[in-house]
């Protein structure tokens, strides 16, 4: 083959997202964020499935491509850098998973492990060990498992529903109005819920959904990083400054005194721009913490995260994409994408909300 056929071969091979990914310079980050790893079309599968990042069969193909791309690094790695105490591989990824379910224990730790890749789990401190579940998933259980499918219930008023597709739609919608709410009135809204719907879950129910400190632990013998997603997942700006201040130090410090070592990195619940604030840097910055990190659309010049540590972006990973759409995220297409349409909306050009 000549050199020229040689270069135009090489150029097909490349592909139009490699080109994409190439102009963002070979020094961007590129933050994962997986949150859990399993089937939510399983058998029996009954609490919210949107948090589902992808499947165990997916899970390993992804992280074959995220290891031929990039260079995965650790936590630690990634924080000494943002400080200036050491370099960055190029094209340097970091892979992080929020809240911490058990099953990034069960399916994504030998995934990984076998890979030699390290990751990092943010912890909603006061889920790990308790055998509860989070709001999102008692809210979908008491849905899956309602005596009724027609019902008035807070914030959606009356609803019914007659097919499992409508019922994950509802729960979507109850989520989001959920999500409005000051902080003190969602639980009571999720336990009204769930007494409209005549569900009431035994002791027990929601044993295994989150991981344990042994299990903590046992992964960060295993390559993990444990790290802060406060205590009880609040949005931190509908909480008053005391309070928000809390949930943030006293997750960095139980995850610190589970593991045995400082903690830091943190991640922001919910993370989009308006979640967080000065009051929780502020808070951030007197724990220790070298990185947080939100949900607005990464992945991000390597620069911009290291002069903004405090609010570095991530690439969302959500269940049932192909290794396609994982790839276009990948490479940052969301990111170009919203930034192409806020520059729209800026400028007065009519398109889709
Ligand atoms: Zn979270």
């Amino acid at each position: 083959m000549s050199w020229k056929s040689s270069v135009i071969e090489g150029a097909r091979r490349v592909g139009a997202l490699r080109v994409v990914g190439a102009s963002w310079g070979l020094r961007r980050l590129t933050v994962l964020c997986y949150h859990r790893i399993g089937d939510a079309d399983a058998p029996g599968f009954d609490v919210y499935s949107g948090t589902m990042s992808a499947t165990p069969d997916a899970f390993p193909a992804q992280l074959d491509l995220v290891a031929d791309r990039f260079n995965v690094v650790a936590m630690d790695r990634l924080v000494a850098w943002l400080k200036g105490t050491t370099d960055l591989p190029k094209r340097p990824a970091v892979i992080t998973f929020d809240d911490g379910y058990a099953d990034n224990s069960t399916f994504a730790l030998p995934a990984l492990r076998e890979r030699g890749l390290p990751a990092t789990v943010f912890l909603t401190t006061s889920l790990i060990g308790s055998g509860d579940a989070s709001w999102w998933d008692r809210l979908a259980y008491g849905f899956h498992h309602a005596a009724v499918t027609d019902v008035e219930i807070p914030t959606l008023g009356s609803v019914q529903w007659s097919s499992d597709d409508e019922r994950d739609r509802l729960v979507e919608q109850m989520i989001q109005a959920i999500k409005t709410l000051p902080e003190s009135d969602k639980l009571a809204a999720i336990d009204e819920t769930l007494e409209a719907l005549g569900v009431d879950p035994a002791p027990g129910t929601f044993d295994g959904l989150f991981l344990t400190w042994d299990q903590v632990r046992e992964m960060e013998a295993a390559g993990f990083t444990a790290a802060a997603h406060t205590m009880t997942h609040p949005v931190l700006t509908r909480l008053d400054q005391d309070d928000a201040t809390a949930e943030i130090v006293g997750s960095v410090d139980r995850v610190a005194e589970e593991v045995g070592r400082p903690v830091d990195a943190f991640a922001y619940p919910n993370g989009m721009p308006g979640d967080y604030d000065e009051v929780a840097f502020r808070a951030l910055a007197g724990a220790g913490i070298g990185a947080a990190f939100t949900l607005s659309a990464g992945p991000t010049r390597a620069t911009e995260a290291a002069a903004d540590p405090l609010r570095i972006r991530r690439v969302y990973v959500a269940g049932r994409h192909s290794l396609t759409d994982f790839e276009t995220r990948l490479e940052g297409i969301p990111r170009v994408a919203d930034a192409v349409r806020r520059r729209r909306v800026r400028l007065g050009v009519p398109g889709r909300a």
